[in-house]
């Protein structure tokens, strides 16, 4: 039996992994489930799969975690410390599904226990890849990438060498605003930029998606997992979100990853990497597809996507300030404080006002100086509403 976490458990990615998992619940012995408000989902998760202990990130949620998980014979736990405690458990596989800067330290723990972390918090690699995979390496646990696009890449590199790799073409639907008049951008809402056309996700990456920062922190996550430079990256709009990516060699030949939006091929793949398993996703009848389409991403439309290119340049701790101004500037609009293209001109500004190698001693900074670089980042992001005008 593997054991098995899962951190942001009652999210989009948490629900889509627990589906997998209870399909075969005598392959699996549960040790974490950790989520945050949600706690009635997270105690029927956690009781379902017989899970040792549940954690809610939210201290005052313990005492209805507590009643939902009476008599069950599961732990409940709460707050920052049984986040921690429960990320130090010995598993096999963790599954990094929080959303934000806060799955960081989670995954790391993980990895320091020796687990394979199968990372969808692709937050994780843009703050803090270098130190990541360094973790990984020192304690012998591994990331497997779950992101879409970067699954795809994986399974196109199986079998290669990376040195025949020429570039990396990962794909992006354009998100809810791909089609919208230009004028009326600086005008959408926060319910329009919810709702995705071919993904069923979590609203801050669904926002992420239409103004394209989760294009732009994807590039980001492919350089630091893969190891290619910049210039080899390249994002193609394709509307039918069919092929996730594409490696090409230096034969010329590319090889593409062709699958339903279903975010249970990562997840399945990871979960049973090295191996390929059945997995209850559609199974696609090209001829009633037809067609795949694809253009190129139009930087006036998507002015986050050439930020990711600034922060690969600039290294250091460019990725923290631009990751941690990227989810300021979508607090800000979800709270309807600034309009859908103010986010980009937000986190442009804070990364304009802060040096990405200040308080760096070395090449690959340590987790206290990636949260500060993080914290300030945020304070100058907020305070970027009053330059706006
Ligand atoms: P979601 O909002 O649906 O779920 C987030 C989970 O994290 C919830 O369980 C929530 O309780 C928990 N959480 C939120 N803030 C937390 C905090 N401060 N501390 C601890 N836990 C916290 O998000 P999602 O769409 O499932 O995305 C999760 C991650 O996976 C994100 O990094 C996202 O970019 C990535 N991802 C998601 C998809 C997708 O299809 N949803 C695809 C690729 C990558
Ligand atoms: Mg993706």
């Amino acid at each position: 039996m593997r054991r098995v976490s899962i951190f942001g458990a009652t999210g989009s990615i948490g629900q889509n992994t627990i589906d997998l998992i209870a399909r075969d619940p005598q392959s699996y012995d549960v040790v974490a489930l950790t989520g945050g408000r949600n706690v009635a989902q997270l105690a029927r998760d956690a009781i379902r799969l017989n899970a040792d202990v549940a954690v809610t990130c939210f201290d005052d949620e313990l005492p209805s975690l507590r009643d939902a998980l009476a008599g069950s014979g599961v732990e409940a736990a709460a707050g920052e410390a049984a986040m921690h405690d429960a990320a130090t458990r010995p598993a096999d596989w963790v599954m990094s599904a929080i959303v934000g800067a806060a799955g960081l330290a989670p995954g790391l723990r993980a990895l320091e226990q020796g687990a394979t972390l199968a990372l969808a918090n692709k937050e994780s690699l843009v703050t803090a890849g270098p130190l990541l995979m360094q973790t990984a390496r020192d304690h012998g646990g591994r990331v497997l990438p779950v992101d879409s696009e970067h699954s795809a890449i994986f399974q196109g590199l199986v079998g290669e060498d990376i040195n025949a790799v020429e570039r990396i073409i990962i794909t992006a639907s354009g998100g809810a605003f791909r089609d919208w008049p230009m004028d009326d951008l600086a005008k959408a809402t926060v319910e329009q930029a919810s709702t995705h056309p071919n993904w069923n996700m979590g609203q801050r990456i669904t926002i992420d998606s239409a103004s394209m920062f989760n294009k732009a922190l994807e590039v980001i996550e492919t350089k630091e997992f893969f190891g290619v430079l910049p210039n080899q990256i390249e994002v193609v709009v394709h509307p039918e979100s069919m092929i996730h990516a594409l490696v090409g060699f230096h034969d010329g030949a590319l090889m593409a990853h062709v699958g339903a939006p279903d975010m249970r091929h990562a997840i399945g793949y990871a979960l049973h990497w090295p191996d390929r398993k059945p997995l209850p996703v559609e199974r696609l009848d090209l001829t009633k597809i037809g067609q795949f389409t694809f253009r190129a991403p139009d930087p006036d439309r998507y002015p986050a996507l050439p930020l990711a290119w600034r922060v690969m340049e600039e290294g250091g701790l460019s990725g923290a300030i631009f990751n941690a101004a990227k989810e300021r500037a979508l607090d800000l609009f979800i709270d309807r404080q600034i309009g859908f293209l103010d986010m980009a001109r937000v986190v442009e500004r804070t990364m304009d006002a802060i040096s990405p190698r200040q308080g760096l001693q070395n090449d690959i900074p340590d987790l206290d100086t990636i949260r500060d670089a993080d914290k300030e980042a945020r304070r100058v992001a907020s305070q970027m509403i009053e330059q706006l005008g």
